[in-house]
């Protein structure tokens, strides 16, 4: 029976010199496979053009090297890219390239599906069925930053994890792959340009602030009366606003790091003074962002965009108790590419 090859990428550097050392080599040969797998984003060994090759034909005997495969790319007329990306056991996850004036920002996916129910979201639809490895995240901003490069002749600048998943639910794979994407080992880029977006999970939201990460935090709230929340993400019930507060607050004593929060107004569900008021009230303890997203509908229509002046009521307001806001029009519609319509529809 044929032995299951080890996925490479699996293997810290100190793993892979060991197993040079293991084998009778040096391990410094470990080091410059290292830099091959991840730095240089190598898809076979036979691209290692350093190496002897006695040496890549006994790493392919070992190991393999799991890629991801950008199945399908669909532009929009925005210029909003969205990659149908295939991992190596076949399930299918997407991620966006997102082009400003002056940006490229990739949004990527952490889980295959979503294990959380939020009822405005196309992906929770999606049941979870596994979390991504590191390097299916590494690739998939490897993919973006080569296609921006491609097509709009700058490198990817941001990163946001707000594609398919809850980050928070795949902590150790999503902080691994940023270690990986900020090392100078990697892709090198700043941790400042990249931003975790959760649902709100207070456990690891204290893990992140004792960690002392530098990357952002974005929540997305939604709401600030449990009653509204827990309709609409119904896991507010087992994590009420309560302990999510508390969980920012250290996040904020610990990182001095400000919050942001994504926030759509709906019609009849959060577009009154009052969710505005306790909006204000869930988010003053520090300084803090409010960004109101356009609503993209995912099919039948229990949820629609607020109207135009709910959402001026919620700027004015916001703006009054000195918090920063920003509404942010959506992209990438066409080819439901949006916030919230992740769903593998290909
Ligand atoms: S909004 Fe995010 S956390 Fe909620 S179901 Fe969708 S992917 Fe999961």
């Amino acid at each position: 029976m044929e032995r299951k090859k080890k996925d490479i990428r699996a293997l810290t550097k100190d793993q892979l010199r060991d197993f040079f050392v293991d084998q009778g080599d040096k391990a410094f040969r470990g080091n410059q496979v290292y830099e091959w797998l991840w730095q240089k984003s190598a898809h076979s060994f036979d691209a290692m053009t350093n190496i002897s090759k006695e040496t890549r034909s006994m790493l392919e005997e070992h190991f393999v090297i799991n890629h991801i495969k950008v199945d399908q790319m669909q532009r929009s007329s925005d210029g909003t890219i969205k990659n149908a990306v295939r991992l190596h056991d076949g399930l299918v996850v997407e991620s966006v390239l997102i082009p400003t004036e002056t940006r490229t920002t990739a949004c990527v996916s952490s889980q295959v599906g979503c294990s959380l129910d939020c009822r405005f979201c196309a992906t929770a639809r999606l049941k979870r069925m596994r979390n991504l490895n590191p390097d299916e995240i590494y690739d998939q901003v490897v993919a973006i930053d080569n296609e921006s490069r491609l097509y709009f002749n700058r490198p990817l600048s941001n990163i946001v994890f707000m594609g398919m998943g809850e980050p928070l639910m795949n902590y150790n794979n999503v902080l691994n792959a940023i270690e990986k994407i900020t090392s100078p080992e990697g892709l090198g880029m700043s941790p400042k340009r990249i931003v975790v977006s959760t649902s709100g999970v207070p456990k690891m939201i204290k893990r992140m602030a004792d960690e002392k990460v530098k990357f952002g935090l974005a929540v997305s709230l939604h709401s600030a009366i449990d009653e509204v929340r827990t309709s609409i993400m119904p896991f507010n019930a087992t994590f009420p606003l309560k302990d999510l507060r508390e969980a920012l607050e250290y996040w904020y004593a610990q990182t001095k790091s400000r919050i942001t929060y994504e926030y759509v107004v709906w019609s009849g569900i959060n577009d009154t003074k009052e969710a505005v008021d306790a909006l204000v009230k869930f988010c003053k303890f520090a300084p803090s962002k409010v960004n109101i997203i356009e609503y993209n509908p995912i099919d039948d229509g229990e949820f629609q965009q607020a109207s135009a002046k709910a959402v001026e009521m919620y700027q004015n307001i916001l703006e009054q108790n000195g918090i920063t806001v920003t509404v942010r029009r959506s992209r990438g519609k066409d080819i439901d590419a949006a916030c919230g319509q992740l769903a593998n529809k290909q």
